[in-house]
């Protein structure tokens, strides 16, 4: 079918049913044209309670439609493409975090929302990567183990270094992959360009940057200059600022890297199929109440 055709079948499905499209900043220009909110994922799942349908198909990875369904127990929930995962959600198991508890009992587990429920049910406080330095230095506890993601979390210890930190080795393997050399390659390119990048990268590569920062602070920063901007993180970004601003000096990291391929399992074809049929996220009330606590806790803390 024509990509044209597709689009417009879409749009007649999302508005016979009233189905809400949220979309993830690292989708598709395509997607994100159809999407009736876009944003990160805290920001997507906050604006999801307050849309006014029953059903919303989230266009991003499994934790995102999770979280969807966690604040808003009442939406039907929808995941656009049903094999997409997070692997970092996926690298820590809940009984560790458990175990490491019970031998450490005064640590407080943090959690980046980058992760699944049963991993947010055992966790004292979410972050998200714009809130994480703000809610760490909030926070009454001295130790904190941060998990999933050890990139992240170092960023986060360098920013507050009267609090001792404990890491276990997740990372997001998209934002990991990049090097030192990589940034250096990129600025011989793009002479003069500012260096703008994600805190999931290592350290040695977030130190190389004008500006460290989440999906949505990057964009804003972005538009807040005039200069060209070599963009490190995921190439949905790029690709998105590119086609809103053509005229502009907006470069990739490189072009065959930071492409997260489960965010990019959503095509047009998926979201008509799951507009018709997707998976719906069910999650046992138990566990959704307890996976809310940290959230909550993370409003508590200014988040
Ligand atoms: S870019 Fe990284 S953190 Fe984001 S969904 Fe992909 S693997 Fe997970």
């Amino acid at each position: 079918m024509k990509k044209d055709e597709l689009i417009k079948l879409i749009k007649q499905e999302k508005e016979s049913k009233n189905i809400k499209i949220l979309a993830h900043t690292y989708q598709s220009p395509d997607i994100i044209e159809l999407a009736d909110v876009t944003g990160d994922s805290y920001m997507l799942a906050k604006a999801a309670q307050k849309l006014d349908c029953e059903t919303v198909l989230m266009c991003g990875v499994r934790f995102m439609a999770e979280t969807v369904k966690i604040l808003s127990p009442k939406k039907r929930v929808l995941l656009s493409a049903a094999g997409a995962t997070c692997p970092m959600a996926l690298q820590i198991e809940p009984q560790r975090v458990l175990e490491f508890k019970k031998e450490h009992p005064e640590y407080a587990v943090c959690a980046y929302i980058n992760t699944t429920a049963e991993l947010k049910a055992v966790s004292d406080v979410c972050v998200t990567s714009s809130s994480a330095v703000r809610i760490i230095e909030r926070m009454e506890a001295k130790s904190i183990l941060f998990i999933p993601d050890k990139n992240l979390g170092r960023y986060v210890k360098s920013k507050v270094p009267g609090k001792s930190f404990a890491f276990f080795d997740g990372c997001c393997p998209v934002h990991d992959s990049v090097t030192a050399d990589d940034v250096v390659r990129a600025k011989h390119e793009h002479p003069g360009a500012l260096f703008a990048v994600h805190p999931e990268c290592r350290p040695e590569v977030t130190a190389m940057a004008n500006f460290v920062g989440s999906t949505s602070a990057i964009i804003d920063y972005i538009l807040s200059t005039d200069r060209d901007v070599i963009i490190g993180t995921e190439r949905g970004v790029a690709d998105y600022l590119k086609a809103k601003h053509p005229q502009r000096g907006l470069y990739r990291l490189r072009e065959d890297l930071l492409v997260c391929r489960d965010m990019k399992m959503t095509t047009l074809q998926e979201v008509y199929s799951a507009l018709i049929s997707g998976e719906v996220i069910e999650m046992d009330e138990e566990l959704r109440l307890k996976a809310k606590r940290p959230l909550d806790s993370m409003l508590k803390y200014g988040g």
